[in-house]
């Protein structure tokens, strides 16, 4: 069997390591804001290209603490993209703001920074730029609009941990750029963890207090805040991981381009670009019989997984919160998507296979 992921075999790799900085963390006997996260945030923020990173509990975390460290007024409008995981949008409704959704490309999953200029208000203050599956958006027209309608950025790269644009890594482009190192994103940690990262000395204290009851400094609290902190283990496990995440995108790159090369062109492959590095947190394809395929791979023992089988908008989360939302774009895109396997474990052989299966897919009249 092919499995989608398997975060044993994924992680087996750094296994003595962790086991070591686990013993060591265990002799020290500190296990909130110690050495291992201040190291972390040093190497992460220096990884990214960036002055500053504060790390937070979890990636949806790192995305309320920043819209709410931009201190929008209740009501103001957020700019998010309709193809995304919820949590973006959650985040938005967490801080008392209204989501707007804008349409995706049909070709990058991403943001249409041509339907952008079209929702906003005098009540916009903000973009969210989500790099959906470890493709960076289209940051070149996205800064420009911000530009011009003075709006802050705030990149979501759940997803994008080491993608480029223009040979700049996503999380520099905005004001403040938020990550999630949840177990099965390509800088997965061993559990919850996520973080901040941003230029502004001013924005990363305030973060900072923020996550920490709002306090400063010991026994004064400024702000009501949160207790939002990356843990000395995760901060450990992460050090040691980082390390590898080149290879580790570099791998997923190599088992992308099998797909590219070899898959039928009767499969919608994703998009490559000239001037962006993608790294395929998720390699997805569409196919106007998904279900089928899906079926099909399992029942030639290939496990799939759709991201995501229901935009945001359908969600009952949301209802009531939006205007009627007419999303054509979003909906083709969750109704043919599918996830292959595509994991650091996951050898040449396994997506040869995969690819061989697919290609025999019959094709049903589709
Ligand atoms: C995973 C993810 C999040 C949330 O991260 P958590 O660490 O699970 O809270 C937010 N946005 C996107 C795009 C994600 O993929």
């Amino acid at each position: 069997m092919i499995e989608w992921e398997n975060l044993k075999k994924t992680n087996q790799p750094f296994f003595e390591e962790y086991r070591t900085r686990f013993a060591e963390i265990l002799d020290r006997g500190w296990f909130i804001l110690g050495r291992n996260v201040i190291d972390f945030e040093k190497e992460f923020a220096q990884y990214i290209g960036s002055k500053y990173c504060i790390g937070v509990a979890s990636g949806l975390d790192a995305l309320i603490l920043s819209l709410k460290a931009f201190g929008f007024k209740p009501g103001c409008e957020i700019i998010v993209p309709a193809n995304t995981y919820i949590a973006t949008i959650i985040s938005v409704l967490q801080n008392g703001l209204q989501p707007v959704l804008v349409e995706p490309g049909i070709g990058t999953y991403n943001i249409d920074p041509d339907r952008i200029e079209e929702k906003i208000t005098s009540k916009t203050v903000a973009i969210i730029a989500v790099h959906l599956y470890g493709k960076a958006c289209n940051m070149g027209k996205i800064m420009r609009i911000a530009k011009d309608y003075h709006l802050k950025i705030i990149e979501d790269c759940s997803q994008s941990h080491g993608a480029r644009y223009q040979e700049k890594t996503t999380g520099t482009f905005g004001d403040a750029a938020a990550f999630s190192f949840y177990p099965t994103k390509s800088l997965g940690a061993l559990g919850d963890g996520g973080a901040i990262i941003t230029d502004d000395p001013n924005f990363a204290e305030k973060i900072r207090i923020l996550g920490n009851y709002g306090s400063p400094r010991k026994h004064y609290f400024e702000l009501v805040g949160f207790n939002s902190r990356l843990d000395e283990i995760q901060a450990g496990f992460l050090q040691i991981k980082l390390k590898k995440l080149d290879k580790i995108n570099e791998h997923k790159r190599t088992l992308a381009r099998l797909y590219l090369n070899n898959l039928n062109d009767k499969f919608i492959s994703p998009m490559v670009e000239e001037g962006y590095f993608d790294v395929y947190h998720i390699f997805a394809i569409r196919h106007a019989g998904r279900d089928k395929l899906k079926e099909y791979l399992k029942d030639n023992g290939i496990m799939t997984e759709i991201h995501y089988p229901f935009p945001p908008h359908r969600q009952r989360v949301l209802q009531g919160l939006l205007p009627a939302q007419n999303l054509p774009i979003s909906e083709e895109i969750h109704n043919t998507i599918l996830s292959l396997p595509c994991a650091f474990f996951h050898t040449e052989e396994d997506i040869m296979k995969v690819i061989e299966t697919m290609n025999k897919f019959p094709s049903y009249g589709f």
